[in-house]
């Protein structure tokens, strides 16, 4: 079995600290950010019960895909992730169906993860974010 979780949604926002004001509204007290080279964005992951996260990307450069998808199409949902155990083999196993990849091989990701993204012409209009813990 290989069995897969929602990890995250990932919500795209002018800043961080700004749209975080929301969630402290409802009760959030304090948000960790770090940044993702590989991904040119500032992140930052609240916690909800049920161990999925909503991952809040801010751009920190002007050609960061965060960057061009708001100067797109505003704020708002970017992506969802999948925790999976093995991205690689899910990736082959896309391909292998003639998915659209937008990684055709995984990367460092935000919390130590290694990450793919799939192009969301594949998954109904969704960017699709494969993410699996790296061992340490
Ligand atoms: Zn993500």
């Amino acid at each position: 079995m290989n069995p897969k979780e929602i990890d995250h949604i990932g919500i795209a926002v002018n800043n961080i600290e700004k749209a975080f004001e929301f969630y402290k509204s409802l009760g959030w007290k304090d948000l960790k950010t770090e940044i993702v080279k590989s991904e040119k964005v500032r992140v930052g992951f609240i916690s909800f019960g049920n161990n999925v996260h909503i991952e809040l990307l801010e751009a920190t450069e002007p050609d960061s895909p965060i960057a061009k998808f708001i100067s797109k199409r505003g704020e708002g949902i970017h992506h969802i992730c999948i925790r999976t155990e093995d991205v690689k083999e899910d990736l082959q196993k896309l391909k292998s169906k003639g998915h659209r990849l937008v990684n055709e091989t995984p990367k460092e990701g935000a919390k130590n993860c290694w990450v793919a993204f799939v192009h969301p012409s594949s998954a109904n209009g969704v960017l699709i974010e494969l993410s699996q813990e790296r061992e340490s």
